[in-house]
């Protein structure tokens, strides 16, 4: 290691962490990384950072990174070290050979929320004009899908209303299902600034998140909801504020749909809606429900903040849509200190959306079945573009199990560890004929692959990435590729090789491409960026500086909408046989499946993926703290070391995914949002028992 202090250079770059986006300055000396020190012109960040974007970024060097392609015939062969000219046409003749056989629409992609917009806007690119068909699909699906869904249909915008520091504004906070100061820690610290200064703070969360236990921070409001009410609760909320008169009148009667509006109210002030009824649901009393209900409605400023914990449920965009609801009816939306913030997970989910790389929309959430939009992309792309949507994630594992979907390219994403019900998933995996995956490690599903394409790190680029404030900022290559391409580069060798025109000698063209095509982007390139420092979306002629806040004078779909959202108990329901319900979250130093986190020194702070579990249900079960346990549910098994904690409630279990033995994926189950297919991973019926050591 290099002594900090002895950089001979230093690089303006973005955390590739969490999706509040720090800015840092990377030190260097020759093309090793000295230190990372936050920046201070750091438009989300202002010079903080947390532990991952601090200290976890040497995995970028780490021996397990895979520099060199290969290839092989089959699963069960060995891999074969080759060029990359030869693993590109051999990746291509495999996908013109399947779609020969099979058909158009028997291959597909998935993008990647660690990768830059340049690089989801290539592979989305890719399938539609090299593959002919729509079935591209980003990791958003399993985590925030439902936010792009029940957003723009509410508020007509699949985005986040509120820039970070508008928190500061905030009388009251609302956090539902998020744990910032473990999942978003600089905006945690934001947010508890806030709260030192006076303003309240509700947390619905079914476990007591550090904010509810944070000296000098705790909330005073902790409605420990049961897993999977989150609905039947957000319209108890509803009820109280629309039977006591706390509805914001004139906010509603200006801007917002009349009609939908009285459907909503008439709704909600059913009897099933009350806080009494809905406190047999939830297990939060009656009272706690009204407490909070008027204190957000009675706030100057109401400010919502919510995470997975909302869209990870079989209601997840119901859930979404009565925040939104809540959020309008109190006239909380359109200026400092209140809105409807999602929490965006990985550092680019926002841009992964933004780019196109869902299979009904093309880039700027436009319909691919609108033919006005696709022309624009026809004449720029020179290609027929098909209207009908593609396959989602689970409909493409589904489709490869019946055996018409046979080929799939996968960059910078572990389906095999960090999607649900593991065995369902590998055997799709197994089934495919040609599996191409880039990553920087060889990951989980790699395992099943054909093709490895080695991935370069955030170091190793040029481009941008897009925050949970839709802040686009820039990553700045630091050093060359270890494996002699970025993955915009190889992303367009491949399209090259299968036919497609393309040549962008810089990602800078890809994004004025991007922006010629988006109009929300339309104000956006490298040179404004590198001015501005970041820009937030919507960023053209209407708003050239960018959008702090949005939705100010009117809602992006001109009246904002509210939809009813009836409460619809999940099917997983707790048995005598599974009593328990499993849910799932992450912590601080690691980092979702953990591929770089595990590769650096954070791991000597959480070594290992634990189940967490109250006290009462650990001396039911004569489990002691640190004693390994048996967890079982409808879809599979695992053992984990418990950790016995009065965070839980009786009758709720938790872990985290960061390690790939712990299987916490193998128990999850395939139920998913009814509105798009994001998995249910917060609630899983389990039995936990004593267990062996695996
Ligand atoms: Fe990186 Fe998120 Fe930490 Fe900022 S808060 S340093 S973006 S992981």
């Amino acid at each position: 290691l290099i002594a900090a202090g002895q950089a001979q250079r230093s690089v303006a770059t973005t955390c590739a962490y969490c999706g509040v986006g720090c800015g840092f300055v990377a030190e260097v000396k020759g093309e090793q990384v000295v230190r990372m020190v936050p920046d201070k012109s750091g438009g989300a960040n202002a010079g903080h950072a947390c532990v991952k974007g601090r200290f976890a970024w040497s995995y970028a060097t780490h021996p397990d990174r895979v520099t060199t392609p290969m290839i092989r015939e089959s699963i069960d062969a060995p891999w074969r070290q080759v060029s990359w000219d030869e693993a590109l046409a051999y990746a291509a003749s495999e996908f013109r050979r399947i779609q020969a056989k099979y058909g158009r629409l028997a291959v597909g992609g998935i993008t990647s929320s660690r990768c830059t917009n340049e690089e989801t806007y290539l592979v989305q690119k890719l399938v539609r004009a090299g593959f002919g068909n729509n079935n591209v699909d980003t990791c958003a699906r399993v985590c925030h899908s439902p936010t792009g869904y029940g957003l723009k249909q509410t508020l007509g915008e699949s985005a986040g209303t509120q820039d970070f520091e508008s928190v500061l504004s905030a009388d009251v906070v609302v956090v539902i299902g998020a744990n910032p100061t473990d999942g978003h820690p600089v905006f945690g610290s934001l947010l508890k600034k806030r709260i030192r200064q006076g303003a309240e703070l509700i947390v619905i969360d079914p476990r007591a998140i550090d904010l509810v236990r944070t000296p000098h921070v705790a909330a005073a409001h902790h409605l420990a909801l049961r897993p999977g009410t989150n609905v039947a609760m957000i319209n108890a909320l509803a009820h109280v504020i629309v039977a006591e008169g706390l509805v914001d009148e004139a906010f509603v009667a200006e801007r917002c749909e009349p009609e939908a509006f009285a459907a909503w109210r008439e709704f909600v002030l059913q009897q099933e809606n009350s806080p009494e009824v809905v406190s047999g649901i939830t297990g939060v009393s009656a009272d706690a429900i009204r407490t909070a209900a008027r204190l957000y409605a009675g706030a100057g400023n109401g400010a919502i903040y919510y995470g997975l914990g909302v869209t990870e449920h079989s209601q997840g965009s119901t859930m979404v849509m009565g925040i939104a609801n809540l959020a309008m009816a109190t006239g909380n939306i359109g200026r400092p200190g209140v809105g409807v913030n999602p929490l965006r997970g990985q550092n680019n989910v926002q841009g992964s959306c933004d780019m196109g790389s869902f299979p009904h929309e093309l880039p700027g959430y436009r319909s691919v079945a609108d033919a006005a939009v696709r022309e624009a992309f026809e004449a720029r792309w020179g290609v027929t573009l098909d209207p009908e949507p593609g396959l989602r994630i689970p409909n493409m594992f589904d489709a490869a199990i019946a055996g018409s979907y046979k080929g799939m390219y996968v960059q910078g994403e572990d389906m095999a560890q960090s999607d649900p019900n593991t065995q369902h998933v590998q055997a799709a995996l197994r089934s495919l004929e040609c599996l191409v995956v880039q990553d920087i490690f060889f990951n989980e599903t790699a395992k099943f692959a054909h093709v490895f394409l080695p991935g370069a790190s955030f170091l190793e680029k040029d481009g941008t990435f897009t925050n949970a404030e839709r802040r686009i900022s820039r990553v700045r290559k630091v050093m060359e590729p270890l494996s002699g391409k970025a993955d915009w580069q190889a992303t367009q060798a491949l399209a090259q090789a299968l036919g497609v025109a393309m040549d962008y000698r810089h990602p800078s063209e890809i994004m004025d491409e991007i922006a010629a095509l988006t109009p929300s982007f339309a104000g956006v390139s490298y040179d404004r960026l590198d001015a501005a420092g970041s820009l937030q979306w919507p960023c053209n002629d209407a708003s050239p500086a960018g959008t702090p806040i949005m939705h100010t004078e009117q809602f992006t779909r001109g009246l904002g909408r509210f939809v009813v959202t009836e409460y619809v108990p999940t099917t997983e329901k707790v048995t005598r046989r599974f009593p328990l319900i499993l849910t799932t979250g992450r912590i601080l130093s690691q980092y979702n499946v953990g591929a770089q986190t595990r590769r650096t020194a954070n791991t000597a702070w959480h070594g290992e993926d634990r189940l967490d579990i109250h006290p009462l249900d650990a001396a039911d079960r004569g489990i002691a703290d640190g004693d390994w346990v048996h967890i079982e549910s409808r879809a599979g098994e695992t053992r984990l070391r418990a950790r016995v904690s009065e965070r839980m409630q009786p009758g709720v279990v938790y872990t985290t995914f960061h390690f790939p033995n712990s299987g916490a994926n193998v128990v999850t189950t395939d139920n998913s949002d009814w509105a798009t297919n994001c998995p249910e991973y917060k609630v899983t019926a389990v039995q936990v028992s004593l267990g062996e050591q695996p």
